[in-house]
């Protein structure tokens, strides 16, 4: 039986995407090469910058996380410290990279159910001057919250802090431009908003700062200045890149820019989004945001207050039917997650509130 995925990823895929796998491709192969290419120009037009105006992208294998930690570990240096602003689990991991890399830092927290604010930023920034460089994540999908990367972004710059973002889950849903957003280093992946296959990220960086990192990384596998190095000047990975997913993705770019760019996609994304939180209301669920700060990527319903509802059953039962929905990940609530991204339509979120309706008769 086909399965949606109604997760923060991996998700639902189209057939040509996946098809775009079914050959061989060795990583020497010129169409892989000229894919590669493709790809890395192709994502910082995405951004809104370009090769030209100092932008560079660098794809590292392995999952999102292997990214972020790539550019963590590699672009602070031995007296640089690294501010982490935290308000969900994503924020809480970049924090455990820093203490597994040595990496000098200090954390800035809010609750899981707040937005991280400029204000906030600005006055932890004024007090701890030593502070260098500051990570955010954007769509934090511990929650589904918009964190205002563009207001902290000014921050930063006014600062002259290096800025770095988690886009993980909302690149390619959400228009972002990322020198207008003041950002230095966007990390996302092959497996969300794109809607690729798993198997890499990438990190869109400023090259000026990208060039500072060189000799600095922290680990052989993740050293960004190296692999951005070994694309330039090869056009190749330092090691087995994961050709396939390359190939899947490509094809899921040209399908991302037939369905008119990342605007209609967001918006398509909205349309899931407005659909599934009426539907779900409409059955009784509350959510766990307040309306204002949710993003239009995932979702969190509290478990319902009736003792009986037990989530392992009413996943397990959604799943029988083709529906795969996601379990909390919060400190202090019990909730699940419903994703709105991926190859999902009006018509799978209406199937899906169906089938929650009759999985809890
Ligand atoms: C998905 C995601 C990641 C990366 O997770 P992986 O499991 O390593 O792919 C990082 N940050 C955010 C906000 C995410 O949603």
């Amino acid at each position: 039986m086909k399965k949606l995925l109604f997760t923060p990823g991996p998700l639902s895929t189209s057939a040509t995407v996946k098809e775009a796998m079914l050959e061989d491709m060795g990583s020497r192969d010129h169409a892989f090469i000229e894919a590669v290419k493709e790809i890395r120009t192709g994502l910082l037009t995405l951004a809104g910058v370009s090769k030209e105006g100092g932008y560079e992208c660098v794809i590292v294998q392995g999952s999102g996380t292997f990214g972020v930690e790539s550019v963590i570990g590699s672009v602070t240096g031995e007296n640089d410290t690294l501010a982490v602003l935290v308000n969900g689990a994503y924020g809480e991991r970049i924090v455990k990279m820093a203490k597994i890399n040595r990496i000098k830092h200090v954390v800035l927290r809010f609750d899981e159910d707040e937005i991280v604010t400029p204000e906030a930023t600005e006055k932890f920034l004024t007090e701890n001057p030593g502070i260098t460089h500051v990570a955010c994540i954007h769509s934090e999908t511990t929650t589904g919250l918009f964190n205002p990367v563009k207001a902290i972004g000014a921050v930063c710059k006014a600062r002259n802090k290096v800025f770095i973002v988690d886009a993980m889950s909302s690149f390619g849903g959400v228009e972002m431009n990322m020198q207008q957003m003041h950002i230095d280093f966007l990390v996302s992946s092959s497996n969300k908003c794109i809607e690729g296959v798993p198997g890499f990220s990438f990190a869109l960086c400023k090259r000026s700062e990208l060039e500072k990192a060189k000799g600095q990384g922290r680990s052989l596998s993740l050293d960004l200045y190296d692999q951005w190095n070994g694309l330039e000047t090869s056009g190749q990975f330092r090691f087995t890149p994961p050709t396939l997913s390359i190939m899947a993705f490509r094809q899921a770019m040209k399908e991302l820019e037939a369905e008119g760019g990342v605007a209609a996609r967001a918006n398509r994304y909205k349309t899931n989004k407005r659909l599934l939180d009426e539907g779900m209301a409409a059955l009784g669920f509350k959510q766990y945001l307040k309306p204002e700060i949710q993003g239009h990527i995932i979702s969190s319903f509290l478990y319902p207050s009736d003792t009986s509802f037990n989530f392992e059953s009413f996943y397990n039962k959604l799943n029988e039917r083709g529906f795969v929905i996601y379990p909390g990940k919060l400190s202090k609530a019990d909730a699940f997650r419903i994703g709105n991204i991926g190859q999902i339509f009006p018509a799978d979120i209406r199937a899906l509130v169906a089938a929650v309706k009759e999985v809890l008769l």
